[in-house]
């Protein structure tokens, strides 16, 4: 068992080793490290007993064929690419565990009532081109024409990075599957945050891919001499600024979501200077779209409340707006049945705060995902993150028997047994 997990860690350690940057682990998209990861990917599908292509859109795959050829797929995956200064199991520990699992049915010469493929993406962060999910947008058939003109840092353009990377950008159609091709999708990814850490459990379901709205809020009162003014003919747009983002912190506390007001800048910015105007940011994520939005509106109430009182005029511009990703209850069910068989009968839930691929695959077909325990306090998009072997091996384990699970309610092994 901690061979197949032993095994897993120094495959990450050996892609944590092909990086960009002389200092830290750094891999984009259509870069010659995602073309050397991707051959190490690849060569390991094959080892699993995999067919392996890399597709239209410069992700790794891997087919292992079922009980017949040609068997719709269950896809099992995540993303090879990193963060700047990255850890070594962010993305990385999914796919390894998708080609350990199905090295394990190769070796025990098991076929499903269905195909696996793993997915090795080749962008999920969007270190390169700023915008995320790319290769699993190009899987799921839900690729933009107005993306070939975004440039990386140095000028170069997504086509032209697909042309040198030797891809055909007319034909990053072909990485799309049909939805009749795929029965669903799973992800293994550790977790990036210290819930399960902090209840010394090593696995837990996921609920949902939290959905993020930002704002920039503008709040205006009115200049004034620090000494000349007195408080009662204030009106301070950082006192009550600073009203609200406390009320941001504490609404967003009581209702289970996560909200950060990120940046904050006082104008003019004189140390004598009463602050006229005050610029801050707001980020908010919630299990389900209703209880982010209904804390939305509590902020709201708060600021209303505070421009009253102290002669304040807020403005609101909303930059960004996704809604939150809710995984399959049947997927979820299995990853449950997984997790349980490996002893914890009542697996943690939890909603993920982070994006995902799961995300963009979600508008192919139903999805699950499955966390790993991160330690050190969760940390993550840094050198520090970690995992232990013994949850690696745990997770093997719990993948496999999720996999099984699907396999028992597949509706060609129920008329099989039938
Ligand atoms: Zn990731």
């Amino acid at each position: 068992m901690s061979d197949e997990a032993r095994l897993v860690l120094e495959r990450c350690d050996a892609l944590a080793a092909v990086s960009s940057s002389p200092t830290g682990v750094e891999r984009v998209y259509l870069s010659p490290e995602h073309a050397r990861v991707n051959a190490m990917a690849g060569e390991w599908m094959r080892r699993a007993g995999m067919t392996t292509w890399q597709d239209a859109a410069g992700n790794q795959r891997g087919r292992y064929e079922g009980t017949e050829p040609g068997l719709p797929a269950l896809l099992l995956g995540s993303h090879l690419d990193t963060v700047p200064d990255a850890g070594r199991y962010d993305g990385i520990l999914g796919v390894l565990l998708g080609i350990a699992l199905v090295a394990r049915l190769e070796a025990s010469g098991t076929r499903l009532p269905f195909a696996i493929e793993v997915l090795a993406f080749g962008d999920e962060e969007g270190t390169r081109f700023g915008t995320a999910l790319l290769g699993s947008r190009a899987v799921a058939g839900t690729w933009l024409p107005e993306w070939w003109s975004l440039a990386d840092a140095s000028g170069t353009t997504l086509h032209e990075a697909f042309v040198a990377f030797g891809l055909d950008p007319d034909r990053v159609g072909d990485a799309a599957y049909e939805p009749a091709d795929v029965i669903g999708y799973l992800e293994t990814h550790i977790e990036q945050g210290p819930y399960l850490e902090e209840a010394d459990l090593a696995l837990a379901v996921v609920s949902s891919i939290a959905g993020a709205r930002r704002f920039e809020l503008t709040l205006t009162g009115v200049a004034g001499h620090a000494g000349g003014v007195p408080f009662h003919r204030r009106h301070d747009a950082l006192a009550g600024a600073s009203e609200i983002v406390l009320a941001v912190e504490r609404l967003a506390r009581e209702a289970d979501c996560i909200a950060t007001v990120g940046r904050l800048q006082a104008f003019p910015g004189g140390v004598n200077v009463i602050p006229g105007l005050v610029e801050f940011s707001l980020d908010l994520r919630g299990e389900h779209d209703d209880r982010r939005d209904e804390v939305w509106a509590g902020i709201q109430a708060v600021a209303a409340d505070v421009g009253e009182r102290r002669g304040l005029t807020l403005a609101v511009d909303e930059t960004h707006r996704a809604p939150a990703v809710v995984a399959s209850p049947r997927l979820r069910g299995f990853v449950r049945e997984g997790i349980a068989a490996t002893g914890d009968a009542d697996p943690m839930v939890l909603f993920s705060k982070a994006g995902h691929d799961a995300m963009a695959v979600a508008e192919l077909t139903e999805w699950a995902m499955l966390f790993v325990r991160c330690g050190n306090g969760g940390i993550s998009h840094h050198p520090d993150e970690i995992v232990t072997i013994d949850d690696v091996a745990v997770a093997l384990d719990a993948f496999e028997a999720a996999v099984h699970a699907v396999a028992a309610a597949h509706p060609v092994a129920a008329r099989a047994s039938a």
